[in-house]
């Protein structure tokens, strides 16, 4: 079967790959030169762990174009992976699926394909696409083609093993379509495959569980877990806010919740709360949704405001120790919106290094793998980069941990505050288990900690 992936962004590319892993042969289409010609010369223009090895692994079964003409008629499957980034008033622009899609329209043989949305859309957004391809078949006439609502659960720095060891496959369309991609996934849903020596199969993991169900309901799944999750944190994010108030550790508290299988531990860390291109994205275009048919949803409106606390709160927890702004040094740890990607959409540390200017300071960012792509994408931003951790805290005010790294957490903070200038830590990842011996101020989320003022080291 051929396969064609249009978009090779975190997602086109993590499917691409798998899929050529698991022997199917693939070509990836993007719009984007540059991203092309880097994955002819065999070169990842993403970070994700891991990733690397299976490209190597999978070369033989890929190709990468930038021509529709080149990769759609031979095509079994047409998977769109575009992105579908939010509009001011929350909608999610479809400008790029739309594009794309009558892009196919144009080179679709007359033998049955089918176009699987891999993209997060708008619910309805199946039909509108069988519409494009419609109007674009009563001009040409000899199309057969379905469309399958597919959508993608993978995280990013986890995302190969989210891809071969998926919870679940939900494939919204005609019994045909779904049964198609059925045939398809065989090697994912019997986990027939030899997986990868660096991605090994999880211990007890067995099989994905498969939902067949309607173009409508399949979109609504996808939308619905996104926002679930991002309320989860906004929940955690809430009831840490009362621990500091009442004295009691978010920690202790997530933990003993979690404990309870009806709500699991997962998704209930405190911190500056969620970023990233999803759920964001996704929460919002779930209420504009709601919008559209005069439905209201308080639940993800009190998500989304909570999010936005968390940032405001860490510069509030800085400003309380570091008095006057004006004139210092605030290193700011990370720059990803979460540890193992590169992806910087919606990052917590954007806020923070955007406010840190406001403010009069100076911000002095340091990430693993992000800082290429920041010097790309944040030119609007004024920040000093550190080449280390320990290069953006020597001489710094105070520190913002943005991001939980794991170099991050294995830092020797006593060793590291005796180079800063002051010794203010906010920990807006409450990564930092241990106490900081005084004068130094840790600040954490959901925590309480030791307050003192503010205390140059000299
Ligand atoms: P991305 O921005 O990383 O990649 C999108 C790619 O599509 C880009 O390389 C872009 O050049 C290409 N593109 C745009 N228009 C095109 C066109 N007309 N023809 C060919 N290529 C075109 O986006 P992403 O993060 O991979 O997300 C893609 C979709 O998957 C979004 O809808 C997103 O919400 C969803 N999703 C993302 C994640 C994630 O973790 N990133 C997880 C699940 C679902």
């Amino acid at each position: 079967m051929n396969i064609t992936i249009v978009g090779t962004g975190y997602v086109g590319l993590g499917t691409a790959i798998m899929l050529a892993y698991l022997g199917y042969q693939v070509t990836g289409l993007d719009s984007d030169e540059g991203k092309i010609s880097s994955l002819k010369a065999g070169a990842l223009p993403i970070y994700e762990p891991g990733l690397d090895d299976l490209l190597q692994a999978a070369s033989p079964n890929l190709r990468w174009t930038t021509q529709y003409s080149d990769a759609i008629p031979d095509a079994d499957f047409i998977f769109v992976c575009v992105g579908t980034p939010p509009l001011p008033d929350g909608h999610p622009n479809l400008q790029y699926l739309e594009g794309a899609v009558r892009s196919i329209a144009q080179h679709l043989d007359g033998k049955p394909q089918i176009i699987v949305n891999k993209s997060t859309v708008p619910i309805g957004t199946g039909d509108w696409v069988l519409r494009i391809l419609e109007e674009h078949a009563a001009l040409y006439a000899t199309s057969h083609y379905e469309v399958v609502s597919n959508p993608e659960f993978l995280r990013e720095g986890t995302a190969l093993g989210d891809s071969l060891y998926p919870d679940r496959i939900v494939l919204g369309g005609s019994s045909w379509a779904t049964g198609q991609m059925r045939t398809l996934y065989a090697p994912l849903i019997e986990q027939s495959f030899e997986a990868p020596a660096h991605v090994p199969r999880p211990r007890g993991y067995e099989r994905p569980a498969v939902v067949e169900t309607t173009l409508t309901s399949a979109e609504m799944i996808k939308y619905s877990a996104n926002a679930f999750l991002a309320l989860k944190i906004s929940y955690a994010n809430e009831i840490a806010g009362l621990c500091e108030c009442v004295g009691a550790d978010i920690h202790e508290v997530a933990a003993g919740i979690g404990l309870d299988h009806r709500i699991g531990t997962r998704f209930l860390a405190a911190g500056a709360g969620w970023g990233g291109s999803c759920f964001g994205k996704d929460t919002s275009a779930l209420i504009t949704t709601g919008q559209d048919y005069g439905y209201s949803m308080p639940i993800l409106r009190a998500a989304m405001t909570v999010n936005e606390r968390q940032r405001s709160l860490v510069i509030e927890k800085l400003q309380k120790h570091v008095r006057l702004l004006k004139g210092k040094r605030v290193a700011v740890l990370g720059m990803a919106f979460k540890p193992d990607t590169d992806d910087l959409r919606d990052a917590p540390a954007h806020d923070f290094i955007l406010r840190l200017g406001r403010l009069g300071a100076t911000a002095v960012a340091y990430d693993p793998v992000a800082m290429p792509r920041a010097r790309r994408e944040w030119t609007h931003l004024h920040y000093v980069e550190a080449v280390s951790a320990s290069a953006a805290l020597a001489g710094a005010d105070a520190v913002i941990v943005a991001t939980e790294w794991s170099e991050f957490r294995s830092l020797n903070w006593e060793e590291v505050l005796a180079t800063m200038r002051g010794r203010v830590v906010i920990d807006a990842r409450n990564i930092i288990r241990e106490p900081l011996a005084a004068p130094a101020v840790l600040e954490q989320i959901g925590r309480e900690q030791p307050q003192s003022a503010f205390l140059p080291a000299s």
